[in-house]
């Protein structure tokens, strides 16, 4: 079987988040998805994240009803500080032994896989899945700073044909600070945000 993995902050999760795992799904292009929130992000170092027990209880309203997706916290399990993604698919790998990996990634994420930790064995190792993103328009030129021709061209067949979902968590968080109304937002989610009193402050 073929298992998507979907590493993010989530915090919070959304609507975007819930499509590109829906689309992908109903495209065939994996089997499962497996979001798999971060512990301790290492691309996120300049802001306070919510904590780990409520990205993860946000996760879980979010996809709850779904088929074929699944949630994992190995990143709290394992203890890695900060936790690469490519040690994590690689513990993932022994957790579901006989199945397959991709890596799930948005286009703001590919336009800076270079600076991921071993970006290029994850391109090695792993299918990238890439996920079109409004504002990180991938091409040639940009990408030939950082990698290999061979690379360009394995990173160039990863971006999927779809169309953008412009939700980010920045905009949610940042709606809920100023106190804006938010659209498209599940009403659970919503109220969990509320009930834990998440986003109120100014954080980014
Ligand atoms: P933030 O606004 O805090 O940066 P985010 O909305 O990008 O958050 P993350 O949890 O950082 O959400 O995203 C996890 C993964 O999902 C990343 O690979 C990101 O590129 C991708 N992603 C998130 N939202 C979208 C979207 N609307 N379209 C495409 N990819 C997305």
């Amino acid at each position: 079987m073929r298992i998507a993995f979907f590493g993010g902050t989530f915090d919070p999760p959304h609507r975007g988040h819930l499509e590109l795992a829906r689309q992908l799904l109903e495209r065939g292009v994996t089997d499962r998805l497996l979001f798999v929130p971060a512990y301790d992000p290492p691309h996120k170092p300049d802001r306070e994240i919510s904590p780990f027990a409520d990205r993860l209880a946000m996760l879980k309203l979010l996809i709850a009803g779904e088929s074929g997706m699944m949630i994992s916290d190995i990143e709290q399990r394992a203890g890695i500080r900060p936790s690469y993604t490519v040690e994590i698919m690689r513990l993932l790998e022994a957790e579901f032994p006989g199945d397959r990996l991709q890596l799930l990634i948005g286009g703001d994420s590919l336009a800076a896989l270079h600076t991921w930790h071993e970006a290029g064995k994850l391109l090695a190792r792993y299918e990238i899945l890439c996920c079109p993103r409004r504002g990180y328009e991938i091409s040639r030129r940009t990408l030939s700073r950082y990698w290999t021709a061979k690379e360009i061209d394995i990173l160039l067949q990863s971006i999927l044909q779809m169309p953008f979902f412009d939700l980010s968590s920045t905009m949610i968080r940042n709606a809920i600070t100023a106190g804006n109304m938010i659209e498209n937002m599940d009403e659970k989610l919503l109220k969990y945000i509320k009930t834990k009193g998440l986003y109120l402050k100014e954080t980014a």
